[in-house]
This record gives C-alpha cells, structure tokens and sequence, in this order.
C-alpha cells in the first residue's frame, strides 16, 4: 500500500522530500546516499554546497538582496534502523514501506515493521522543502541567508557535530530540527562520560573447596529497560543490582562461590534488562538457599509490581565443572559490597526544570572474563563538574575496597546548559505565542543533542531545537503525527521571517 501524498498535511514538498529520502538506505554511518541527494537537489537548483572531511554537508541558499544575517538550520541524515523480528527488510537496499494509521484519534505516518526515520528526515524534508520553495519564489527572504547543515552519525557517536568543519558553521545562531513535540522548544542537554572499569579477579580452583558443590545460575529476565537518558527517572531496577543483591544476601545466609557476573548491554545509551550470575554452593546447603532465594525474589517482585512488572529471576541447576575458577572468598566479599554500593540512576535534580533530572549514572553492563570483570557505565549531567565527579567516586568505590582495578573516563563533553536570555529563544517564543500555540513548553533534556556537541568548539553559538510531533522512536512504532508537519511549518516559517 502507498500513501498518496496529497492526502497529507501542507507543505507538499515537505512529504515529497521524506518520501524520496526513505526510498534512499541512511542508517548511521551509511549517509553517502543521502548526502549526494541532498548535493543534487541543490545543484539542480544552483545553491552551492560544501562538504567537510567527517561527511556533514552544507547548503548555502543566499538572500534575494543584501545578506544582514545568517541563519543555521540543522539536522542529521543518519536514521536508526530498527526491525521487528518476523519482518524482513535489508536496511542497506529496502526502501521503507510507508502508511498511514490511526491512533489516540490522530493519523500518523509509520513505516511498516520498521523504524520510520521522522527522526530526523523531518528536519531534511523541512530544509529541502524551504530550499525548493525559495527556488520557486514561493518564499523569499530578503536579506536572510539559510544555511542548511546535514550531519552524519547523531544516533551513534555524533562523530559529525563533534567533528564538523568551521567552513560549515558559518553563523552564531542556529535552529536544530531534532525534537520530537511540536509545543516544545530545547533549550539545553546534558553532557556525559564514560566510565569503564576492569577488575583483576583473585580466583581459586572449584576444586580447593571442600565438600560437594552444584553450580547454580540466577538469571533476571524481563525487564522493562529504556533510555539510560530519558527513563533514568523512572524507578526502573538495574538487574545487575538485583543480582548484586542476591549474591551479597546468599552469601551472608550460606556460603556460595561466585564465578561469573554478566549483564545488560553495551549499548551505554540502554539501561540493562537482564543478568545472570553462575555460583558455586555446598550439597547440603542447596534447601535451605533455594528457600531462602525464593523469599528474596517474591521480596523483590513486590517491591516493583507497579514499576517493572514482568521480572523473572530463576534459579537453574548447571552441570559441575572441574575445569572452573572461582573468585576466592576475600575478592567475593570485596566486590560484592562495591557492586552493592555502586551507584545507578538519577543523582540530583534540575534546579530551574521541574521533574528534570540533572545529572545521572547508568551501570549499563558487567562482562565476565576469565580473570578480569569488565564494567561499562554513562554518567551524565548539565555540568562538567558533576559528571566527572560521579565518575571519580565509581572508581574510589574500588580503591577504597582495595581491589586491583585499571579504569578510563571517555567522552566528557556534550553540555549545553540553558541560556534563558537567548535572542533566538525569544523570538521563537514570540513565534509560539503569536500564533497562540497553548502549552508551549520551553525545556532541557537529560540525554544527548548535537547542539551540546556543537558548543564544545562553537561555545557563543546561539541555539534551539525544534520540530513536529514524533513518538515510539528508535522503534519499529515510530510514528509521525501528519497535522503536526503543518502546524509546526507555519511556525518555523514564521520564525525565519523575524531572524
Ligand atoms: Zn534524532
């Protein structure tokens, strides 16, 4: 089924450009396409384009007069490419199958069984609309340059914001088409770091152990997990605490031997749904643990019935292994308290932002290796100064318990801390009111924009991000709400004739 594009909202040229962009394959890192579309509809037209080194392009569309003024108009090319698991679609050469449903009373475009990619071919398709519309002398502006800015790579590393030319940012004011709620203007976000750790494990033979020992392994399921971003606020449980927990629990009623501890992804961007941890306990001592595993999970499961109600932890029996190492009793006391103490979730709260978090931690995941445990996690925060200081607190966790670690902080960049005095913010809240838009909501996000990338080398640029409604992204329900892309072209040309 194809979606007739006249049936949709205005502008046309809107819809041509988002159809045309998800025939062309652009999941991160694989923006060559869209990028030489882009360079062509805009040669087609004459504007001159530039491109840098890292993949990101620029459109320079020039005023009908004299230049007084430039404006940046952003967005990224890259989409993230999302399936459902019976679907079958090869991202590198499917175009996306289009159509429009219904739902909350509202029609939305969706791509079937796959991500839709609004985010951020809404941004393209409004920068290529204006830019065909000037061309046709359906819009003119005077004396206002656009300058339309596609970047590569913001659902990755946002390698493009971070590396991006200065031939390409060529003004100090600029409008990012990334948001997701058409009543919302961003006016700021969070930076992050990254924490790794690696603890060298002091390991004893199974078979120094006296006694007959069956091994065990508890295995967390079914967790709701999220946006280690945006559901970090949630109250959402970290299995990797729940079995921290557990062990610690089990090991002060019996003795057990731990050997391994795995969980959550390395995705830093998700918070962990599952883990599991592989134990060593004596015969005699397998009743009285089960009985008292099984108070300890009917414990937990209460505590989050309401907030995360599908968790499954099971005890499965394994076979024994001669050939396995275990961490001895000293380590496994030591790093059983620390995994204990090591902190997940929001830490503080925004001073100026109501029910905003600002700054936060996610214990994203614990690898198992042989003789080392490696530990990923995402500290994240509107200061410099906080999430550095998280960080440095996860690793005197494991100095001060004395275990022998190696560690890295990466990344330590991104925040774009709210400037409520912002001319730009100003005249598009005069935008918003003109047009009597009720419930503008003016916000900053606790997760990641370019925009917060941008200031690392362009600290005195002035920006907001904006754009129509989108929700379920990143998801094959991705949906994009039809009324919106009108409602929202009117403001957004509305704006551009204040600039
Ligand atoms: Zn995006």
């Amino acid at each position: 089924m194809s979606v007739n594009l006249h049936d949709l909202s205005s502008p046309l040229e809107f819809w041509e450009y988002f159809e045309d962009i998800s025939k062309i394959p652009h999941c991160s890192g694989n923006e060559g396409k869209v990028r030489e579309y882009i360079k062509e509809e805009a040669e087609k037209f004459n504007f001159e384009t530039k491109s840098d080194n890292a993949g990101n392009i620029l459109v320079i569309i020039p005023p009908k007069k004299e230049k007084k003024s430039i404006i940046i108009i952003q967005s990224h090319m890259d989409m993230v490419c999302e399936k459902n698991k019976e679907v079958e679609h090869d991202f590198s050469k499917d175009p996306l199958k289009l159509k429009v449903i219904t739902f909350d009373g509202k029609k939305w475009l969706t791509a079937e069984g796959t991500t839709l990619g609004a985010d951020n071919a809404t941004g393209m398709a409004y920068s290529l609309a204006i830019m065909k519309k000037i061309h046709k002398g359906d819009l003119i502006f005077e004396n206002l340059e656009i300058d339309l800015v596609f970047t590569v790579s913001e659902e990755s590393s946002m390698s493009g914001a971070l590396q991006i030319d200065k031939d390409l940012l060529r003004s100090k004011t600029l409008i990012n088409l990334d948001s997701a709620r058409e009543n919302v203007i961003t006016i700021g976000c969070v930076g992050a770091l990254l924490t790794y750790v690696e603890v060298k494990i002091d390991l004893i033979n199974v078979n120094q152990i006296e006694g007959k020992l069956q091994p065990l392994e508890i295995q967390i399921t079914g967790l709701l997990g999220g946006h280690s971003g945006g559901d970090i606020d949630k109250g959402r449980p970290n299995p990797i605490k729940l079995i921290a927990k557990i062990l610690k629990r089990l090991n002060q009623n019996n003795s057990i031997y731990v050997k391994s501890i795995d969980g959550g992804s390395t995705h830093r961007n998700a918070l962990p749904r599952e883990a599991r941890a592989i134990f060593y306990v004596k015969n005699e001592d397998i009743k009285q643990l089960k009985e008292f595993f099984d108070g300890l999970v009917s414990e937990i499961k209460k505590e989050y019935s309401k907030i995360d109600p599908n968790i499954e932890i099971a005890l499965v029996k394994l076979e024994s292994n001669p050939e396995d190492f275990l961490y001895s009793k000293e380590f496994q006391d030591k790093f059983l308290d620390v995994l204990n103490s090591f902190p997940h979730g929001p830490i503080s709260m925004h001073p100026k932002f109501e029910n905003l978090v600002h700054s936060s931690t996610n214990l994203a995941s614990i690898i198992s290796k042989t003789n080392r445990i490696k530990i990923d996690t995402m500290q994240r925060s509107f200061e410099k100064t906080s999430y550095k200081e998280i960080s440095d607190k996860i690793i005197d966790l494991f100095k001060n318990a004395d275990l022998k670690i190696k560690f890295r902080q990466m990344g330590g960049f991104g925040e774009w801390n709210p400037n409520f005095d912002s001319p730009l913010l100003h005249l598009t809240k005069e935008t918003y009111e003109e047009l009597s838009m009720e419930n503008i909501i003016i916000t900053a996000v606790h997760g990641g924009l370019e925009p917060g990338v941008f200031r690392l080398n362009f600290p005195d640029l002035d920006m907001i991000t904006i754009g129509p409604t989108l929700d379920a992204l990143h998801s094959p329900d991705e949906r994009l709400d039809i009324q919106s892309v009108e409602n929202f072209w009117k403001i957004f040309i509305r704006l551009l004739r204040k600039i």
